[in-house]
């Protein structure tokens, strides 16, 4: 039941974070529980950008300035935040980590060449190291 809701708003509230593109990410569902925020479709954000729920998670954590954790689709935050805080910092996230820097398409993926972490576009073969998290 609470799962085939989450299903059915996820999938309603698509959103096109740029009207040219068809990268399309779910927007974030968000409430708080005491002083947790739980982000109940983490997972399918993570799937939409392609990415390994881990690092969008450290990413977070660090973004929110608060520990988390993730458990099945949802991720946990110890700290109240805004649904549009945590969007923006999805936002950050897609243009540090996904999409790429020449020719700003969002068919990229993340290797590791020895300690250093790429970001390589399939679009483009762009290549541009980035950041840890
Ligand atoms: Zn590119």
């Amino acid at each position: 039941m609470e799962y085939k809701e989450m299903l059915k708003r996820a999938l309603s509230k698509v959103r096109k974070t740029d009207e040219t593109e068809r990268f399309e990410v779910p927007a974030p569902e968000i409430f708080i529980q005491g002083n947790q925020t739980v982000i109940k479709n983490f997972g399918s954000i993570a799937s939409a950008l392609r990415r390994d729920q881990k690092h969008l998670l450290k990413f977070m954590t660090k973004e929110l300035a608060a520990p988390g954790y993730c458990d099945g689709q949802r991720a946990f935050f110890q700290r109240v935040v805004s649904k549009s805080f945590v969007a923006k910092k999805v936002d950050n996230y897609i243009n540090e980590f996904v999409k790429c820097r020449e020719c700003k398409k969002p068919d990229t993926k993340l290797v590791k060449e020895g300690r250093i972490l790429i970001l390589k576009c399939e679009a483009c073969g762009a290549r541009k190291s980035v950041k840890q998290v």
